[in-house]
């Protein structure tokens, strides 16, 4: 029933007897995108292109409240829908008309347009809502994590329930622009480019921009009392850091890492090219939480990521997910893989660099100082099951895969799919079935049985495997310590996504 189409009058009645479609055809639309790890995440019916949010966040209180503006389009006949949402709303218009909605299971916000929605429209949803973010749990924790100063939402896989509705899934990338405004004295820091800022009656309107598709998980917002630099990368490309004025003595450490982006960025961009976005940058908010994330253009790291001094290393893995992760995303979340084996083998490329120890010799370290009964080996880092999504063997041993793929095909290819990759899908999605096949092609290699015994086995590889894949099987000595591998592990201890 086009109802939407059709125009109020005498001529509806004939229009409504003209259109064959029956109201049958629409069904409320899927309560999740359908990824096995994580059923409920993301929403089936439609794809989101573009999130304005204008909001407006009370450091004291820990109130945000706004309005959210989502750009989408329909994939089916659609009687009703669902975004991913956790704070109150007020209203919801689907197309201008208001719409009735309920809240269901852990995160679900389930919306009844006036007139059904035909696949394949373009549609503009507003909501308006309020709450404190840190008030608010799903499945008995929360992503928001609140500081002295303010507030951060910055988690993996989930973070936007708390504080925008959306369609969470990586599957649905779109644009944003995120308009936070604060009492003047604090900052809102957000993914992008600054646009503008704005001033009024004590409060700071901070208008932020991206412009390229982003997952919903990389979108971060941040509001704190923040030292923020700028400068441009020798690639010429914005940079925007902020660090909380509270780090106290992880101040200088935290500064001292997350000022070489730009030097860290241009770096990874000679093996993974040209970096993908137009902003860089990192923040540093007065969090305790444990890891960092690589929130799209700029990453967000805790202090504790430098509590025992400098890590470049960190901001490494972070911005090498600009490429793999961030740009190139998961179709699934049991792709994790493909971000975390590759940000860990920048740390080892970067190791590398610095003269703290060759990759080669990171990949041994790590083979020989676990015996083949240690627990890690029981994690295939090919589909690790959403418990062990962040487990260290989807990092070390995701590693370890590309050093024995390395060895496999030579230096020669390997950089060239480490190149080409990220070209090949920028801006998208893939899965590990995607990159085996493009190793493949262009390395000219049946290496189906490669990957299976490095990532998907749930078990050491064996001294034969390790010795094709030139990884050294020393069982009575253990290969000399990388100079790195405690930087790289304190990174990891404290779970960096
Ligand atoms: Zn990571």
């Amino acid at each position: 029933m086009h109802r939407r189409l059709i125009a109020p009058g005498a001529l509806a009645a004939s229009l409504l007897l003209a259109i064959p479609a029956s109201a049958a055809s629409y069904s409320p639309g899927a309560p999740g995108i359908g990824d096995p790890y994580y059923p409920a995440y993301g929403n089936g019916g439609y794809d989101v292109s573009h999130y304005d949010l204008r909001l407006t966040y009370q450091p004291r209180t820990d109130r945000l409240e706004g309005t959210a503006t989502l750009l989408a389009r329909t994939t089916e006949d659609l009687s009703q829908f669902n975004l991913d949402f956790l704070l109150d709303v007020s209203e919801v218009r689907v197309n201008g008309a208001k719409a009735s909605f309920t809240t269901s299971g852990e995160h679900e916000l389930e919306i009844t347009p006036k007139n059904p929605l035909p696949k394949d429209t373009a549609v503009t949803v507003v909501v308006r809502y309020s709450g404190v973010p840190s008030t608010k749990t799903a499945y008995g924790f929360t992503s928001w994590h609140r500081t002295p100063d303010g507030g951060v939402g910055a988690n993996e896989p989930e973070a936007a329930w708390w504080w925008f509705p959306s369609n969470d899934h990586p599957l649905d990338k779109a644009t944003y622009d995120v308009s936070v405004a604060v009492p003047d004295g604090s900052q809102a820091i957000s993914n992008g480019t600054l646009q503008s800022t704005s001033s009024r009656a004590g409060w700071t309107r901070y208008n932020w921009r991206s412009n390229k598709p982003q997952a919903t998980y990389l979108a971060t917002l941040a509001v704190g009392r923040f030292d923020i630099t700028t400068g441009t990368s020798e690639s010429g490309i914005p940079i925007v850091n902020a660090y909380s004025k509270d780090l106290g003595d992880n101040y200088g450490a935290a500064r001292a890492s997350v000022e070489r982006t730009g030097e860290v960025a241009d770096w990874l961009a000679e093996y993974f090219g040209p970096y993908p976005f137009n902003a860089l940058g990192g923040y540093v908010p007065n969090t305790n939480t444990g890891y960092a994330l690589e929130t799209q253009t700029r990453p967000f790291y805790s202090p504790r990521q430098f509590a025992s001094g400098t890590n470049v290393s960190v901001v490494v893995h972070e911005l090498a997910h600009q490429w793999y992760g961030d740009s190139v995303s998961v179709a699934g979340w049991k792709d994790i893989w493909i971000n975390e084996g590759f940000a860990r083998y920048a740390q080892w490329l970067w190791s590398e660099h610095e003269g703290e120890g060759t990759a080669q010799e990171i990949a041994d370290y790590t083979y020989a100082s676990r015996p083949a009964d240690d627990p890690f080996w029981a994690v295939a880092p090919g589909d690790p099951g959403a418990e062990n999504q962040f487990h260290l063997a989807v990092y070390d041993r995701g590693a370890l895969t590309l050093q024995a793929l390395r060895n496999e095909i030579g230096d020669e290819a390997f950089f060239a799919v480490l190149k080409g990759w990220p070209r090949r899908h920028a801006l998208g999605n893939a899965t590990v079935g995607d990159f085996v096949k493009y190793a493949e092609s262009v390395s000219g290699r049946p290496l189906a049985a490669l990957f299976d015994t490095w990532l998907h086995q749930p078990s050491k590889p064996g001294t034969p495997a390790a010795r094709a894949a030139s990884i050294e099987p020393r069982a009575e000595k253990t290969p000399v310590r990388p100079k790195s591998w405690k930087k790289i592990a304190a990174t990891n201890s404290v779970h960096d996504h």
